[in-house]
């Protein structure tokens, strides 16, 4: 059993690291990873304002950047990892080969990003401009509902009983 005591750093799986890419730092698959294995248990470090380096818990809770493996998971459209906002880990959503960049969608978790970026992902479903969860349309907001943090479950919840009313 996972234990709930407050995780002072983050522990990150020996099949990834952080290494140069790109001109910066991303994290990478150093071994294969099987699907559902978990990656990084994220540092109970939270702080009230976003940053380029935080994810969004709820609407005034950001998991703080430390300096950490998870400050280098690069967004993709169509994502090899994702995040369990209960336990707060990051887990793989599918087989990793060695290598490979470690992604998640930074709009299942981002409502209004700090420091919006235009996606070179490849993905035939790139979004193009990443700018948070509150500017995805509808058909966009549904493929990604399965991976939601609780926070955006909520304020779509809110739209659609709004809507319904
Ligand atoms: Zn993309």
């Amino acid at each position: 059993m996972e234990s709930k005591a407050r995780r002072e750093r983050a522990w990150v799986s020996a099949k990834v690291e952080v290494q140069p890419h790109d001109g910066g730092q991303a994290l990478k698959a150093v071994a294969a990873i099987a699907g559902g294995e978990r990656l990084i248990a994220l540092a109970h470090v939270f702080v009230d304002l976003p940053s380029k380096y935080t994810i969004q818990i709820d609407e005034h809770r950001h998991q703080a950047g430390t300096g950490e493996a998870d400050d280098f998971m690069n967004h993709a459209c169509d994502p090899n990892a994702a995040i369990d906002f209960v336990a707060l880990e990051v887990i793989a959503l599918r087989p990793i080969a060695a290598g490979e960049l470690i992604t998640f969608d930074y709009n299942i978790c981002e409502w209004d990003m700090r420091a919006p970026f235009a996606c070179v992902c490849g993905s035939p479903r790139c979004l193009g401009e990443i700018r948070g969860f509150r500017y995805l349309t509808q058909e966009q907001r549904a493929r990604i509902e399965p991976w939601l943090s609780p926070f955006l479950r909520r304020r779509l919840a809110a739209e659609r009983g709004r809507e319904a009313g």
